[in-house]
């Protein structure tokens, strides 16, 4: 790692061609559980964008149980597990509904995909899945992905998006991989306690430095944390595909990363 040197091959990321974006629960929702319609029409917004560009996108979106939550006015530490899959199943279609209303307004149509573990273990599920993926793509369709909450079992289960998103990633081969989340990137300490860390803009080798970092700012992240985002960038390469972690919530930041422009953690490893 040289970290005075920003670029690191930045500008390879103008070349983007498939994409999948992970947006976290964080990005989606107020603290009261409801959905933050303006946050979700900023994201909506910028992905039909970088689709007319002619880059082929696949978002997978979290914030179906929150929403389910939301509806019912739930608190999620007061739910068992059958009523956290009926949440899910309550959700996910204020989700898609939400989606498919924003994005027929920029004239985009989207097509839900529901997975589970299942489906990235065996080469034919796989085989499967990447059909549908790519049959979608032929008709300009942006798939929406999530996990089949409402039905998978702890065993059956891959148990967070930020995985979910990097398996998704290998399955399509997409160059890149955005994660989207409610913290600026990778930090060389966890910033909520140290106001001198640094935000890494780029980490090119994964070294167990740059895991003990992961572990040093779970705290401060929602469901996942930052271990299963270094986890997903691990995952990630698998296919060749590199990640780049950033803040959702910071505006036009698809558009800057896809410009190169030093924003996030760009994991070029
Ligand atoms: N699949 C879960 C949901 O939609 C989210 C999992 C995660 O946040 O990692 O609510």
């Amino acid at each position: 790692m040289t970290p005075h040197h920003f670029d690191n091959n930045r500008s390879e990321l103008k070349k983007t061609k498939k994409l999948v974006i992970k947006v976290g629960t964080s990005s989606l929702t107020h603290a009261t559980g409801k959905l933050n319609l303006q946050k979700i029409d900023s994201i909506v917004l910028q992905i039909a964008n970088l689709h007319n560009k002619g880059i082929d996108v696949v978002l997978v979106s979290s914030g179906a149980i929150a929403a389910g939550l939301g509806k019912l006015g739930l608190d999620k530490r007061s739910i068992s597990l059958p009523d956290k899959q009926a949440m899910a199943a309550i959700g996910q279609n204020i989700l898609i509904h939400m989606y498919m209303k924003m994005f027929s307004e920029y004239g985009i149509n989207i097509g839900q995909v529901l997975l589970t573990k299942e489906d990235f273990q065996s080469e034919n599920r796989s085989k499967l899945c990447k059909d549908t993926f790519d049959s979608l793509s032929k008709y300009h369709v942006i798939p929406i992905v999530n996990e089949n909450d409402a039905v998978a079992v702890e065993e059956i289960k891959v148990g967070d998006n930020d995985t979910l998103s990097a398996l998704v990633a290998n399955i399509v081969e997409a160059d890149l991989l955005i994660i989207l989340s409610d913290i600026d990137g990778l930090y060389d300490a966890n910033p909520t306690h140290n106001p001198d860390a640094i935000l890494l803009p780029y980490v090119d080798e994964m070294t167990p430095y740059i895991e003990s970092l992961a572990q040093d700012t779970d705290n401060i992240m929602g469901t996942g944390g930052m271990s299963t985002k270094i986890e997903a960038v691990k995952i990630a390469k698998l296919s060749n595909t590199k990640t780049v972690i950033a803040n959702g919530n910071v505006k036009n930041i698809l558009n800057d990363i896809l410009e190169g422009k030093s924003i996030g953690t760009y994991f070029n490893i």
